[in-house]
């Protein structure tokens, strides 16, 4: 946990944009983005990934989805729509670890979700 980048990033030890942020959870623009709009929506807490969540984590989850909702309306891609990625272990393509979900938009996306 304590060389987690994202935590580090939470605690300003290492730079990032940041477009929102709360007591719980914390927003930033990807680094390598794949679209004009390509943000990060983590929670504060150190989750390693979705297989890891704890009773109770539904609720930080339930929050970061009303977060991406704000956060598509402040990038002006909420009526346009959007797609939020969640990549969990080795096969799902997770290289990053602490839960982090993807919110991708500002395009018009491809059809295929995978490949
Ligand atoms: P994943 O493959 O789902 O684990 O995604 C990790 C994401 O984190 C990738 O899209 C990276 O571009 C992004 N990323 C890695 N390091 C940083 C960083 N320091 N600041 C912002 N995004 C980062
Ligand atoms: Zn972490």
């Amino acid at each position: 946990m304590n060389d987690c980048i994202f935590c580090k990033i939470i605690n300003k030890e290492i730079p990032s944009t940041i477009v929102y942020e709360d007591e719980e959870i914390l927003a930033f623009r990807d680094i390598n983005p794949v679209a004009p709009v390509h943000i990060l929506v983590i929670p504060k807490k150190h989750i390693s990934k979705l297989t890891e969540l704890s009773d109770g984590d539904e609720i930080i989850i339930g929050k970061i989805y009303k977060v991406i909702n704000k956060i598509a309306k402040d990038e002006n891609i909420f009526d346009k729509g959007f797609r939020v990625i969640v990549n969990c272990g080795e096969d799902g393509g997770q290289e990053v670890g602490h839960l982090h979900f993807h919110l991708i938009g500002g395009k018009k996306l491809g059809t295929k979700i995978c490949e």
